[in-house]
């Protein structure tokens, strides 16, 4: 294996994340239990298996491996990857992968999908994507993965096997869908891009960012941005269901310990241990 880029690693509900995420550096996440992954700041060597990514917006340290990852994924002859992208980016993004086709003399193979809010992505029979908008200075969207089962409708619990069989031959729909939101991930924002879309509030895993926490920010700044602040995770403490929220994004200006020190204690309880400061 080839250490070309950090991640970390933890597991919840089910579900490995690994990831790195430093703003103005790159960010990157995989779900390889999902086969997915979110931006493309860099790609760690070990990622290209992945074969559908979603990009939340087209900032370099969100999309600046995109032409490697491609080019890789032809180079090892694995299938052409799916790649998900705001649609007002597609066009551009086409035209940035045909300059390096030129450059790099390799043909760039994927398949580029543009996506608008509220869309909804299927992945499996198991899982389906939908895409909200975000509040970022540039076209952007995060993704919320939902797991959706078929329970059998309440009328025909009790019914025998055959008789459930025999509705369904005769085209009732006897099961209806269930959906649980899963993970979220929701790129760069300000809050008002989670505020807007109360289903991340509720997923099991949420990866976010935290780009500032120092109280020297001045927050309107911050949020015109397009980026959240320590205060804006505090002031919504009780919004947050999640079991699990991955901070992210820092600055590049805090130090990890830094980071870890002045976070953790401003934390209320009931927050702070489902925090994770991904450092
Ligand atoms: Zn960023
Ligand atoms: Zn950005």
């Amino acid at each position: 294996m080839v250490e070309n880029a950090p991640f970390l690693t933890c597991q919840h509900a089910g579900l490995t994340v690994e990831g790195y995420s430093r703003a103005a550096v790159q960010s990157y996440w995989r779900i390889p239990e999902l086969k997915i992954g979110f931006d493309l700041g860099a790609q760690p060597w070990d990622f290209m298996g992945t074969p559908t990514w979603l990009l939340t917006h087209t900032h370099l340290d969100h999309v600046a491996a995109l032409p490697v990852y491609v080019a890789r994924r032809r180079m090892m002859r694995m299938e052409p990857p799916v790649l998900y992208l705001p649609a007002e980016s597609v066009e551009d993004v086409r035209r940035l992968l045909l300059i390096m086709q030129r450059l790099d003399r390799g043909r760039m193979i994927c398949d580029l999908r543009g996506v608008t809010p509220g869309q909804e992505i299927e992945l499996s029979r198991d899982h389906v994507i939908t895409a909200f908008a975000t509040t970022h200075t540039i076209p952007s969207l995060g993704y919320l993965v939902w797991e959706r089962r078929f329970k059998l409708k309440e009328e025909f619990q009790g019914l025998a096997g055959e008789q459930i069989r025999d509705l369904r031959l005769s085209g009732t729909a006897v099961t209806r869908e269930v959906r649980t939101p899963l993970l979220a991930y929701t790129g760069d924002t300000s809050p008002a891009g989670l505020d807007a879309y109360p289903p991340v509030f509720e997923a099991k895993i949420l990866i976010t960012e935290m780009s500032f926490i120092r109280p020297n920010h001045r927050r309107e700044k911050i949020h015109k941005f397009g980026h959240m602040h320590l205060d804006d995770f505090i002031e919504r403490a009780d919004k947050f269901k999640n079991e699990l929220i991955i901070c992210a994004h820092f600055s590049t200006r805090y130090h990890a310990q830094e980071v870890r020190r002045y976070v953790e204690p401003k934390l209320p309880e009931g927050l702070r241990e489902r925090v994770k400061l991904w450092l």
